[in-house]
């Protein structure tokens, strides 16, 4: 198995030989064509198994299918329970995006927001963020859900256990209900389940 029979583009293969990555891992074989193929995923994977590559990939690639360069929309949303994941990710981004067109931005709490809310202005294609951090900017008129078409939960089970359902919920009810999602999760509590029964649209399961 190769990352190239997989369905990705040379854009990212080539980012992908840069990192070194050989063999695309079990989560990343089952995830990256369905994601391709425009399903919405609900995911069993610990930290370790490639997830974040499983998704950002052909994240990037279903971006840099359409271009919307002229005004750049937030047009996938990546939210994750802690600051770390958030940079961890949104890394990742910027690696395996090297050589695309896409523009990206992180925010979370607890920083000054001001060079948040800069970056945002100038236009991004994905924005990872933190629920409350989000919640805070979309509050204040600083950034628009209306154009996201990819939404990716990212170890929603931590998100859950810190309480960020409320969040969770309020972001859902701002953002388009036609769009395509993805749920990453470790543990599948039936709250998980739950929140998976209330916003995926017939979600394949997957399990690394
Ligand atoms: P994650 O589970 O997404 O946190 O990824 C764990 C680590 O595995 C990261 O440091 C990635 O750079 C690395 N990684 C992801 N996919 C592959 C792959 N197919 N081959 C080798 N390393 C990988």
């Amino acid at each position: 198995m190769s990352f190239h029979s997989l369905g990705l583009s040379t854009p990212l293969l080539k980012a992908i030989d840069k990192q070194g990555y050989t063999t695309p891992s079990p989560i990343q074989q089952k995830a990256i064509p369905l994601i391709l193929e425009g399903k919405d995923v609900l995911a069993s994977a610990q930290t370790g198994t490639g997830k974040t590559a499983g998704f950002t990939l052909p994240m990037l690639q279903i971006l840099s299918q359409e271009q919307h360069l002229s005004r750049r929309p937030i047009r996938a949303l990546v939210l994750t329970p802690t600051r770390e994941l958030a940079a961890q990710v949104h890394q990742s981004v910027i690696l395996y995006g090297e050589f695309l067109d896409i523009k990206s931005a992180v925010i979370f709490g607890g920083v000054n927001q001001t060079p948040q809310e800069r970056v945002i202005r100038k236009g991004v294609d994905v924005l990872i963020a933190t629920p409350g951090r989000l919640l805070d900017l979309q509050n204040q008129g600083l950034l628009s859900l209306a154009k996201i078409e990819i939404l990716v939960l990212d170890e929603a089970d931590r998100m859950l256990d810190m309480g960020f359902l409320r969040d969770i919920k309020k972001i859902l009810a701002l953002i388009p209900s036609r769009r395509q999602n993805l749920l990453f999760s470790a543990t599948f509590s039936k709250e998980i389940k739950n929140l998976a029964n209330d916003f995926l649209h017939h979600p394949v399961l997957i399990e690394a």
